[in-house]
């Protein structure tokens, strides 16, 4: 024990356990640490970096053993929020994940490091009223001072946008400076100057007036409205009102929704630079984001999942943008869901948080239909175009080249000799996903995974999908050694070829992550698009998502086949989100649209009643028959998964492990083995653990977890916890 007139420091630093550490001041202190704030420490043989969580007046750790901070970092000053320092404290204990990381990872990468430091705000330049002056009086002598002064007549600019506009030199810009004809302000600030966008529809109207209607505080609204029903148009009125009260507005979008076209609207809708934020960015960016919304220069702040944890000086509203999508839910280390977390800091921040999508998940349905959530809905397109109509092709009955049915082929023929555009979507990279020899039977797997290898013809390169695994492509057969060697099914790769040789002399576009790579690619080809040639789209749901493709009529579904009869019980529900996404690409403008649904299983019910009666309903039988099964969102899950090269010590750790379970009978079940039992060569098992009542679950766990971590065999498995799995 300490005495009492010390101060003890509890530091979390990123390490996988569950506990804060404690550490005396430093000898070069002066004012008590707040917290949030970051230090370096000696942990074991290592420096790390950490962030001061709170501070007590005496440690449980012998005085002898306490080590002092080593330095204190960024000058003293917090860069994490006490709130946030709050949520993701409520992170760590509802995700069972060890503080420290649950913190590093919400942090900046640069201040992940102990060399790199908050700057300061980057700063903006402002004609002053003696620079609008001598601006009248024309260039006289110094031609590029007053080149400078008329840059910035229209209103402030970062030093990167003048030198763009005038070429400024910092002896220029020193010059109107000690001039008093410009001054340097914080970027970011300043009013916004939104202009007026279209006139709401009579749905959008009554949606942003019951939306605004409501008591001031927390209230989570769930934004039901088919694609093109103008929900954006509904998050930027609010988003106005939010931010003439001087507001922040944090606006989350899925992965691969954060384009320059959404981007451009925001800003010209709002009169507001937005700032982005996003796991793309370079380092020096995201550090500045970070700084601007911890300082609450920055007013709008979109971004992706990870934006989430940015520090809000200043919240008002929270807004995420097709929230059913599973980029949502980060998928390994710390395995949180975006959405729940947000709902959850919308609650504690007490501010409004809204929820919008076309698809609901069944999550965010139930919660609606339960009343916990409002459900506002959209039912029209805003534009007044009427909704796709449905085709179904039986591929049983139809012969198929290269992927394509002939009625389509046909459709896709008639859609360009009209001068319209058509969008053929399948969510399979390359040229096959197998390679088969058709002498001996023989097929290319991944050595890592249970998985095949997928053929990219292109490169003459086989890939794995799942681990990374490249190899060349064999000529022969490497096992009968036969001239003999195919691809079976179809990959975007392949639609490509086969469409380029039916329809040539059309542009054709292939839109996934093997074509498009670099920054900008996606960009030109919706530009192309736009610019309104007939042509062809092949690609991926990175197609799928957030565009808006005036004179696309014709969307084609290649293959959803595989979700129908899946072992997930989330497949369908995802087939379904994917299939009305895709769908409302099509005839978005004045030009009516059409979709073809390619299937080997026209029969199922739940997709019968999909196309026929729309999402909505065929939401809700899902969601009946989840109550019937007792599976989320009518019952709460959690997995332990374990994985590693050798079998034995996976499943020895996880028999073990439920042999500790303090649930009563029928909460428990496992080992079971993961949908891909071997990935990047190791096994994956877990434990599926289930309670009726959320807060069962979390005591459960509780209880368990220590236990699990003091068994032996835990140290020599990878293990985590997932809670509210989305994958198995
Ligand atoms: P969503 O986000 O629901 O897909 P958007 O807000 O992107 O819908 O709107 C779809 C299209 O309709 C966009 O081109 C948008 O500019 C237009 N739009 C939205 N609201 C209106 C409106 N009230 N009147 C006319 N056009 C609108
Ligand atoms: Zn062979
Ligand atoms: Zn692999």
């Amino acid at each position: 024990m300490t005495d009492h007139a010390t101060i003890i420091y509890r530091v979390a630093v990123p390490v996988p356990l569950p506990s804060l550490f404690d550490y005396l001041p430093g000898p070069a202190e002066g004012a008590p640490l707040r917290p949030g704030q970051r230090v370096r420490v000696r942990f074991g043989a290592r420096s790390l970096v950490g962030v001061v969580v709170s501070t007590a007046s005496h440690s449980e750790v012998p005085a002898e053993k306490l080590q002092a901070l080593e330095a204190v970092l960024d000058e003293g000053v917090p860069v994490v929020s006490r709130e946030l320092l709050d949520l993701l404290g409520w992170c760590a204990r509802y995700y069972k994940h060890p503080f420290g990381e649950v913190l590093f990872n919400a942090l900046p990468p640069a201040l992940r490091r102990s060399d790199s430091h908050l700057p300061g705000p980057p700063e903006q330049y402002r004609l002053t009223e003696a620079g609008a002056e001598r601006s009248g009086e024309g260039p006289g002598r110094a031609p590029a001072q007053h080149r400078v002064l008329e840059a910035l007549a229209d209103g402030p600019l970062s030093i990167e946008a003048l030198r763009e506009a005038c070429g400024v030199t910092a002896a220029v810009m020193r010059a109107v400076l000690t001039h008093g004809w410009v001054r340097a302000e914080p970027a970011g600030s300043g009013e916004p100057a939104p202009r007026p966008g279209p006139e709401l529809t009579g749905e959008q109207s009554a949606v942003l007036g019951a939306i605004r209607g409501e008591p001031p505080g927390f209230a989570c609204h769930l934004l039901d409205g088919v694609t093109g029903s103008g929900k954006t148009e509904v998050y930027l009125a609010l988003a106005e009102q939010v931010l003439a009260q001087g507001r922040q507005v944090l606006l989350l979008v899925p992965e691969i929704g954060l384009t320059p076209q959404l981007l451009r609207r925001v800003r010209n809708r709002l009169g507001l630079e937005p700032v982005v934020s996003h796991s793309g960015l370079a380092a020096g960016e995201r550090l500045a984001a970070w700084g601007a919304a911890l300082r609450g220069e920055a007013r709008l702040l979109v971004g992706t999942r990870s934006a989430l944890f940015l520090p809000l000086a200043n919240p008002g509203l929270l807004i995420m943008d097709e929230s059913h999508d599973p980029s949502y839910k980060q998928q390994d280390g710390f395995r949180y869901s975006a959405r729940d977390v947000a709902v959850k800091r919308a609650h504690d921040l007490g501010i409004p948080i809204v929820l919008g999508t076309a698809t609901p998940s069944l999550e965010s349905l139930n919660n609606a239909l339960c009343g916990r959530y409002r459900h506002h809905h959209l039912s029209q397109r805003a534009t007044g175009a009427p909704p796709p109509r449905w085709r179904v092709v039986d591929l049983r009955s139809q012969p198929v080249r290269g992927g394509i049915s002939a009625p389509v082929r046909e459709a896709i023929a008639e859609t360009l000799d009209r001068g319209e555009q058509a969008l053929v979507f399948l969510n399979r990279r390359g040229y096959a996903p197998v390679l088969l020899c058709h002498e001996c039977g023989w097929h290319a797997g991944c050595r890592h995974c249970d998985a095949n290898l997928t053929w990219h013809r292109s490169g003459r390169a086989l890939h794995c999908h799942h681990c990374g695994e490249r190899q060349p492509a064999p000529r022969f057969c490497p096992e009968c050694g036969a001239d003999a060697l195919q691809g079976a099914g179809e990959g975007t790769e392949q639609l490509e070829s086969a469409l380029s040789r039916d329809f040539p002399g059309v542009d054709l576009h292939r839109v996934d992550r093997d074509a498009v790579r670099r920054k900008g690619e996606l960009e030109a080809v919706v530009d192309a698009v736009r610019a309104g040639r007939p042509c062809l789209l092949v690609g991926t749901q990175m197609l799928a998502k957030g565009h808006h493709f005036p004179r696309v009529t014709l969307v084609v579904v290649v293959n959803l086949d595989q979700a129908l009869y899946s072992a997930d019980f989330r497949a369908l529900e995802r087939m379904a989100q994917t299939l009305v996404q895709v769908a409302g690409r099509s005839g978005r403008a004045e030009h009516p649209g059409t979709v073809i649904l390619q299937t080997h299983h026209p029969e199922h019910a739940g997709l019968a009643t999909l196309l026929r009666e729309g999402y909505g309903v065929f939401a809700r039988e899902l969601l009946e028959e989840r109550r019937l099964a007792v599976l989320p969102p009518f019952a709460h899950q959690a997995t332990l998964r374990a994985e590693e090269a050798d079998r034995g010590r996976v499943l020895g750790f996880l028999e073990q492990a439920l042999e500790r379970w303090p649930g009563p009978p029928g909460t428990a079940f496992g080992p079971l083995p993961a949908m891909m039992e071997r990935r990047g060569g190791r096994l994956r098992w877990y434990l599926l653990l289930q309670t009726d009542k959320r807060k069962d679950l979390q005591s459960l766990l509780d209880r368990f977890l220590p236990e699990v971590r003091a068994l032996d065999s835990a140290r020599r498995v990878r293990w985590t916890v997932d809670l509210d799995p989305q994958e198995f």
